[in-house]
């Protein structure tokens, strides 16, 4: 037996002479009523203790024999990593029973290195996992410990989140996405594998007296010890455990890409071992809340997500308690003022939060599921109210009723059947609809949007680009996008007010090419004379703004169409 490397070394602060000890340790293994053993890189059993001959039942010293096919395989691709970090290995074996079959044991398993920086010799002292675990915890009650991956558990981790840290300290949570959905496709217990790989992973990556745990099915956790406790030093940590764990690898002879969010916080003595865990945890939940890989807890943000949560509670129901409603700006022609279109602006007057603009609450309706009633219900009202108006004042029959679309909304496959639907059950004539996408939404995903705005156009209804020019340099796209409106995002026309040479000349532009390519184009936001003026100079022949009308409730837009028919 290899005694005189580390693991096996008298504490430093007692002299002993190395052979009385090692006789004794020896001795001690011979006599304890669990499995010891240890054996050379090549498998070899160099000691083996009474329980372990019993279960070798004769066959010849090697470790084949003591241990199941499946955990030999398993340590010889995982012990290597142990013996650079000199770690020992906890975790669950399955090993030979001694009469035939197997049984599945609790080993701690350390590792000593040759000369060359290979395994030399390995030991191993185990315990039936039945014995060892209290008989109501079954097997993975091993107590602060993980089963399958021998990492420290969620109570072992806060326990140590609950020590005086000298010098910095970080706490970094990753969460493996779409654990399921690879559980469902390629069976636990390939799942089972690549939480494995993943405790590995983070295992080799981090230096002794780090601790990485495993608080959750597809949830890890390290804590580690830092040279500074500044957040982007903090965040730039988690960035790279998450590249660690992310690298291209192989898991049962099959490629997996990994995908993790991580989300970090620094230490501080004074903080509740259970609240640095949940900051962690938060971070996560802010960096997917931003579309990224890695967030730095922002306390500020936390703020942030409890009010969107708030409002997207009051926002549920809101239809029911009828909360909502309509105003509707009309749309002009430059040359004569008339009015030829209208658009809804949804309104929500909340008992709780008070009235709220839509630029606060769709994009929290956008990331809860409220937006798919919310849509469907300003869909349906304004083409009932289109009907109303057709049946109230004539004339409004040609007038254009313009809805918007939420990015959701617009990317949701059933969007084409609901507006036939509604359309259907309004008695609304399809080319009297039309749907506002905005320019951002549409660019995204070109090829997508062109399939998408084609099929809503084929139920006859026409389609407008919303906010056009605030995102993309698009015009080259846009010969590609079957659409029948272009709304000029008001930032350009507030740029007209300057005189500048190069906005006017954007917008000549504009104008001239969607003229070319059939579109109409709406100017938005319209708010001056001056405006109106170098709009209508500049070829520009709709308009929509407060110089020509607010948004306003029906029955007020009802007497602006009265009034026109007189006209
Ligand atoms: P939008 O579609 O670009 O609507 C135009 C916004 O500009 C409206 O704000 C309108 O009140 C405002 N506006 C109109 N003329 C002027 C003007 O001359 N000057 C200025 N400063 N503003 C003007 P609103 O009603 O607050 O709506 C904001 C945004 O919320 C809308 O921008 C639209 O993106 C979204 N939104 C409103 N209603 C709905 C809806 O029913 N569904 C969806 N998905 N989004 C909606
Ligand atoms: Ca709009
Ligand atoms: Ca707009």
């Amino acid at each position: 037996m290899d005694v005189h490397s580390r693991p096996w070394a008298a504490p430093q602060d007692a002299p002993v002479d190395p052979t009385r000890l090692s006789t004794a340790l020896e001795l001690l293994l011979r006599a304890t009523p669990d499995t010891a053993a240890a054996w050379t890189a090549d498998g070899a059993l160099v000691f083996a203790n009474d329980e372990a001959r019993r279960r070798l039942g004769g066959a010849p010293p090697l470790l084949a024999h003591l241990l199941a096919p499946g955990s030999l395989a398993f340590l010889a691709e995982r012990l290597p990593f142990h013996a650079l970090g000199a770690a020992p290995w906890r975790g669950r074996l399955e090993v030979a029973d001694g009469r035939g079959g197997t049984t599945i044991v609790h080993a701690t398993i350390v590792v000593t290195l040759g000369p060359d920086g290979d395994v030399a010799t390995t030991a191993m002292l185990a315990r039936d996992a039945v014995l060892a675990a209290p008989p109501d915890q079954g097997l993975d009650g091993w107590p602060g410990l993980d089963a399958l991956t021998g990492l420290m558990s969620r109570g072992g981790l806060v326990e140590r989140l609950g020590d005086r840290a000298d010098g910095s300290l970080a706490l970094v949570v990753l969460e493996v996405e779409g654990l399921t959905s690879l559980n469902e496709r390629l069976g636990q217990d390939t799942g089972d594998a690549i939480l494995s790989l993943v405790a590995e992973r983070l295992r080799r990556s981090v230096r002794a007296g780090d601790v990485v745990a495993r608080i959750g099915g597809d949830e890890f956790a390290v804590l580690l010890r830092t040279s500074s406790d500044d957040d982007a030093d903090t965040l730039a940590l988690a960035e790279r455990l998450r590249d660690v764990v992310q690298r291209p690898g192989s898991v049962d002879g099959r490629e997996v890409a990994l995908t993790v969010t991580a989300g970090a916080v620094v230490h501080a003595n004074d903080r509740d071992p259970l609240d640095l865990l949940r900051a962690a945890t938060l971070a996560v939940a802010q960096a997917r809340e931003v579309g990224r890989g890695a967030a730095c807890y922002d306390p500020a943000r936390h703020q942030e997500s409890d009010r969107r949560r708030t409002m997207a509670e009051a926002l549920r129901g809101a239809i029911e308690r009828d909360e909502l409603w309509l105003a509707w700006q009309p749309q002009y022609t430059l040359a004569d003022q008339r009015i030829v279109g209208v658009e809804a602006l949804l309104r929500w007057d909340s008992p709780t939060l008070g009235s709220v603009p839509p630029a606060t609450f769709i994009p929290v309706a956008e990331t809860s599921d409220v937006i798919v009633p919310l849509g469907r219900w300003v869909l349906e009202q304004a083409c009932r109210q289109a009907r109303a108006w057709e049946a109230a004042v004539p004339g409004s029959a040609d007038m254009d009723v313009h809805v918007n679309l939420s990015p959701r909304q617009f990317a949701d496959p059933t969007i084409v059947g609901q507006v036939t639907d509604v359309l259907a059950a309004t008695g609304l004539a399809p080319h009297r609809l039309c749907l506002e996408i905005t320019e951002t939404a549409v660019m995204d995903d070109v090829d997508a949007a062109v399939e998408a705005l084609a099929r809503l156009r084929a139920v006859g209804v026409k389609v407008a680009i919303d906010d056009f020019g605030v995102g993309y340099s698009s015009l080259s796209y846009l010969r590609r996008l079957p659409v029948d409106v272009l709304k000029l995002d008001r930032a350009f026309v507030e740029r007209l007010d300057d005189g500048d040479a190069a906005d006017a000349a954007i917008v000549v532009a504009v104008v001239n090419l969607a003229r070319s390519l059939g579109l109409t184009v709406v100017a938005e936001g319209v708010e001056t004379a001056a405006q109106r003026r170098e709009l209508r100079a500049l070829g520009c022949t709709m308009a929509q703004g407060y110089l020509f009308a607010r948004p306003v409730p029906a029955p007020a837009l009802t007497e602006l169409l009265q009034r026109e028919a007189w006209r």
